[in-house]
C-alpha cells in the first residue's frame, strides 16, 4: 500500500508520517528531502534544481513530477511508500496517479489532518523552547512548570517568525492549495478526514484503525 499525508503546518503531519512509515515499514518520501539529496549528490538534475533554488524560484512540477520516479520505480520501496509534503497540487497528483498505475502500484490510504485555525495559531504561537536544555512546551496547552522542568522560566523562548499573520498566511495557502486534491482523492474514495485535535497518539491510533491495524 502507499499512503498520502495531507495537513497544514502545525498540525503534526510529520509525526504522525513517521509514526506510520514505522509501524507500517513504509519509505517516508518527502521532496524536501529528494531535492536536497539531488543537490548533495551533483546530479544534472540537481545542478538544475539548485540554479533554480539559488535564484529564489519554486522548483517546477516538471521536476518534482521527475524526482518522484526514483523511490516509485526502486524495487525495494514497491508498493510501500508514504507521501509527506506531496502532491502539493492538483497537477503533481494527476501525475502522481499515472505513475503510480504505470509503475503497477496503487495509493490505499489518503489521510487529511484537520485542525481549526484558533487551535492551530494557539499550537505554534504558545510554543516555546527552553535555551539551556532543549525542551519544547506550549504555554496554552503543556506550560513549563516546577514539576516538569527544573530550568524555570528564564530560558524559554519563542520563535520570532511564529506570529500570528504569518500563520494565518500559511494556513490559508494551505487551504487552497489542497482543497482540489484532496477534492481528487475523495472522488478516488481514497479520502479519510482525521480529526487533528486530539493528542499524537490518539490521532495515530485512529489512522492504525483505518488502516487495519490494532495493538494488543
Ligand atoms: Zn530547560
Amino acid at each position: 500500500m502507499n499512503v498520502i499525508l495531507f495537513g497544514p503546518p502545525g498540525a503534526g503531519k510529520g509525526t504522525q508520517a513517521d509514526n506510520i512509515a514505522r509501524v507500517f515499514n513504509l519509505h517516508k518520501v518527502s521532496t524536501g528531502d529528494l531535492l536536497r539529496d539531488e543537490i548533495k549528490n551533483k546530479t544534472d538534475l540537481g545542478k538544475k534544481i539548485k540554479s533554480i533554488v539559488d535564484k529564489g524560484l519554486f522548483v517546477p512540477d516538471a521536476v518534482i513530477n521527475d524526482l518522484i520516479i526514483n523511490p516509485l520505480s526502486h524495487k525495494k520501496f514497491y508498493n510501500r511508500l508514504i507521501f509527506d509534503g506531496y502532491p502539493r497540487n492538483l497537477n503533481q497528483a494527476k501525475n502522481l496517479d499515472l505513475l503510480i498505475k504505470k509503475h503497477d502500484q496503487k495509493i490505499s490510504y489518503v489521510f487529511s489532518l484537520n485542525v481549526d485555525k484558533e487551535l492551530l495559531i494557539k499550537r505554534i504561537l504558545g510554543r516555546q523552547t527552553c535555551t539551556n536544555c532543549g525542551s519544547i512546551f506550549n504555554e496554552y496547552f503543556r506550560p513549563s512548570t516546577n514539576k516538569n522542568h527544573t530550568c524555570g522560566t528564564k530560558f524559554l523562548v519563542k520563535r520570532s517568525e511564529d506570529n500570528e499573520k504569518t500563520i494565518l498566511y500559511r494556513f490559508q495557502a494551505y487551504l487552497d492549495k489542497t482543497l482540489p486534491i484532496l477534492d481528487f482523492y475523495e472522488k478516488l474514495n481514497l479520502l479519510h478526514q482525521i480529526n487533528g485535535r486530539p493528542e499524537i497518539d490518539q490521532i495515530f491510533k485512529e489512522i492504525c484503525a483505518i488502516m487495519g491495524f490494532f495493538e494488543t
